[in-house]
């Protein structure tokens, strides 16, 4: 595994530019005047690189069809990094993109043991809710579960016949004691990315799919297999964008395993609070010299949470620096600010998750009965 970019790790990659280089990803800010309205991931540079968008942009610029595809993982509850991919999703959505949500039960399964049963539970609690609650319009996606879709599974199998172990080994870094459901498992993923191309989902078109740049090593086969398959089913290179890896409260890897650093759309505020209290800061020593020197917004997560969620004006958010490195303010106060923001955002996200309930109950009923 080529270092820094494992799918089920908890790093995060220190050097993009290097990543971008070592597996030629190409730079998104060059696409960027040719976006009408970029979501603010893309306009702060939080999604940095992309392989082919510019065919996606044609298409969502000139009113063509094109398909969004993303899977959310359900093997613990959904925090801010997955809101990261739900927030392009709407973005999308609104833009004509015909969204494909795979629940990625089968890769729960594979690779956290979660058996089927609690993996519905744990995808209706809190994924679709939050996503419906974001405000991603479900009715309006191809929602499905992989366990659920013969689809999925006999293109995984019927593409599985050009991929062979040596392929799989140099992009996951697989050795002799991985099992073997784990080994097959990117065939599922690679079948999740091209069967929006399969001609009773829409047929070949451009897709996109948005991910972490840890996910690249998925994309790269996903690649592969398309070109192998281009003649017997059509099928275009899937296109992807990257985004930087969302950090936690102490600067890992944001993960549903590390539930002490991670911020969760289900935890209620005070959880929240007492966890962005503990978070690192770019700030100083003591107030004196942060008042003197100022702060550094550039470690600091709290002004992270900002960057990424919670202030989507770019105004405020540009404010918000000033003042940190002008020492205007030091951080006990701008966390109490943020707070706020935080708090606000919760109790409308909540009382959100109710309003929809019975509508998501009914995509339920209807993808896993
Ligand atoms: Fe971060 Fe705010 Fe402290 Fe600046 S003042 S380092 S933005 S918490």
């Amino acid at each position: 595994m080529p270092a820094g970019l494992d799918p089920w790790g908890a790093g995060i990659p220190e050097d993009y530019a290097r990543l971008m280089q070592e597996f030629g990803i190409e730079r998104f800010e060059e696409l960027l005047p040719r976006i009408p309205q970029p979501h603010l991931l893309m306009r702060r540079g939080v999604i940095f690189g992309h392989r082919d968008f510019g065919r996606v942009l044609e298409r969502m610029v000139g009113g063509g069809r094109y398909a969004v595809m993303t899977g959310l993982m359900p093997s613990g509850k959904m925090h801010l990094g997955h809101k990261m991919v739900v927030d392009q999703l709407i973005w999308y959505q609104s833009r004509g993109g015909e969204i494909f949500l795979c629940v990625a039960d089968m890769e729960a399964f594979s690779a956290r043991g979660i058996p089927y049963e609690r993996c519905r539970e744990i995808a209706f609690e809190e994924y679709l809710l939050n996503c419906e609650a974001l405000g991603l319009d479900l009715e309006g996606c191809r929602v499905y579960f992989q366990s659920r879709s013969a689809e999925v599974q006999g293109l995984a199998y019927s593409l599985a016949r050009r991929v062979n172990f040596s392929e799989v080994r140099a992009i996951y870094g697989f050795s002799g004691e991985t099992h073997l459901s784990h080994l097959y498992y990117p065939m599922i993923d690679v079948a999740d990315i091209l069967h929006p191309q399969l001609e009773e989902f829409g047929g070949p078109r451009p897709t996109v799919v948005p991910v972490g740049v840890d996910q690249d090593p998925h994309l790269r086969l996903a690649r592969d297999v398309a070109a192998k398959f281009s003649e017997e089913y059509g099928f275009l290179p899937p296109s992807s964008t990257y985004h930087r890896l969302m950090r936690d409260l102490f600067g890992g890897k944001m993960s549903s395993s590390r539930p002490d650093s991670a911020l969760f759309l289900t935890d209620p505020p005070e959880v929240w609070e007492r966890k962005i209290w503990d978070a690192l800061t770019g700030g100083r020593p003591t107030a004196r010299e942060q008042r003197e020197k100022g702060g550094d917004p550039s470690r600091c997560l709290v002004y992270e949470l900002c960057l990424y969620h919670f202030r989507p004006e770019d105004r405020e958010l540009l404010e918000m620096k000033e003042r940190c490195e002008a020492g205007e303010i030091i951080c006990g106060e701008c966390k109490r600010e943020v707070m706020g923001l935080v708090r606000r955002f919760l109790q409308e996200l909540e009382e959100r998750r109710r309003e929809v309930r019975p509508k998501v109950e009914r995509v339920l009923r209807r993808i896993h009965p």
